[in-house]
């Protein structure tokens, strides 16, 4: 399996400058290499290579691998919109956004992403340094950190490229690593999930992922956003888009804990994972306005995946079931009745009196149907 990490870099101010100034004329580059494809038409890489290879290294100060990525990221950006358009994702042929895509070049940010390779990047882990080329030459010992276990990771298993990335004044590589690949323990009984708003993620053994601290902390950025929005200056429109990174990574953080809490639970016990297919989540969730916003703005997508990604690590078994009637039905006896939730928190069985908290009613029918479901799929 193909995993990113991330880790950050500490340039001395410097080094900072070199990156800066390197990230500025890849960039520079890239945007004249996709004027050119652009007004020639010509989007593949090897013909790209021939007409600008010679030109942008000799004008921009790029050594050669450093050219060859260039190339290959403009040519990388118009194969996406080029997907995207057939994909219909920027809208009907003639309708104003797709209009305006295909109007003009790709550009790219002075500070966008540039990909490196093992002849430009090298790593040392023991002593936590990269030495990484630079249009002001090769730049030795620049120290990075990261977490523990993203550091081991790295040190094993790193394959490939990896992107210097500036984000917010701070910089950043993201690290291809190639993991071996965990064959699937064979489930002793399955750990149910219930996706919700009150709580986040409920498992059937009655562990409950409260979304009510991150509801409180997403309401303060949302007003803080009207807030920004309404000022509308440049700056005010700068601090709004950190903002918004800042709440993306806040969020992201949130589902890796959980998603963390919840394999590590299924690993220890020999279990599988059941979660409910996440295509009918919305359709499921009927609520008052309010919470409707607040449900939709959550990835619960983010959090499937990352609950996938860990366990395909962990070797653990996961099995999507159809998530209709769980909240309404029985977990002891099987009866579904709508009378069965008085109110939101609370299951009460009006057939054999079981009563539970609703959420965890519901991840127990979740697990019993991957039970079921993997009992009928792994049958042979
Ligand atoms: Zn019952």
């Amino acid at each position: 399996m193909k995993l990113v990490v991330q880790v950050k870099l500490l340039p001395t101010p410097q080094q900072a400058a070199a990156l800066e100034a390197t990230l500025h004329a890849a960039n520079r580059a890239a945007n004249l290499v996709a004027a050119l494809a652009f007004q020639h038409h010509c989007f593949r890489t090897f013909d790209l290579r021939k007409h600008t290879y010679d030109r942008i290294k000799a004008e921009f100060g790029l050594a050669a691998q450093a050219a060859q990525h260039v190339i290959k990221k403009v040519c990388d950006a118009y194969r996406t919109l080029h997907a995207n358009l057939a994909a219909g994702n920027l809208g009907k042929p003639g309708s104003p956004r797709r209009v305006k895509a295909v109007a003009k070049p790709v550009s790219f940010r002075p500070l966008a992403a540039q990909p490196y390779d093992d002849r430009c990047l090298s790593w040392q882990h023991d002593a936590r340094t990269v030495s990484i080329w630079t249009t002001a030459g090769r730049l030795k010992g620049v120290a990075f950190t990261g977490s523990a276990e993203q550091l081991a990771l790295l040190a094993a298993c790193r394959r490939g490229e990896s992107d210097l990335v500036c984000r917010d004044g701070m910089w950043f590589l993201h690290a291809c690593v190639q993991v071996p690949d965990v064959p699937v323990t064979a489930p002793d009984g399955f750990l149910g999930i219930d996706l919700g708003i009150a709580n986040i993620a409920t498992t059937s053994d009655g562990v409950r992922h409260s979304g009510k601290a991150l509801k409180a902390v997403r309401h303060r950025h949302r007003r803080l956003r009207r807030r920004l929005q309404a000022k509308g200056t440049k700056s005010a429109r700068r601090l709004l888009k950190r903002r918004r990174r800042k709440e993306a990574r806040f969020a992201a953080d949130a589902n890796h804990v959980i998603a963390k809490s919840i394999v590590t639970e299924a690993e220890r016990t020999g279990r599988g994972i059941a979660l409910e297919d996440l295509q009918g989540i919305r359709e499921r969730v009927r609520l008052r306005k309010p919470q409707r916003v607040t449900l939709h703005s959550w990835s619960f997508h983010q959090l499937g995946a990352f609950l996938a990604y860990k366990a395909v690590r962990a070797g653990v078994a996961v099995i999507h079931v159809d998530p209709s009637y769980t909240s309404q039905q029985c977990s002891r006896c099987g009866t579904v009745d709508k009378r069965n939730r008085p109110d939101q928190a609370t299951f009460s069985c009006t057939s054999c009196g079981f009563a539970e908290h609703a959420d965890v009613n519901a991840a127990r029918n979740i697990a019993s149907r991957g039970e079921t479901g993997w009992a009928v799929s792994h049958a042979a």
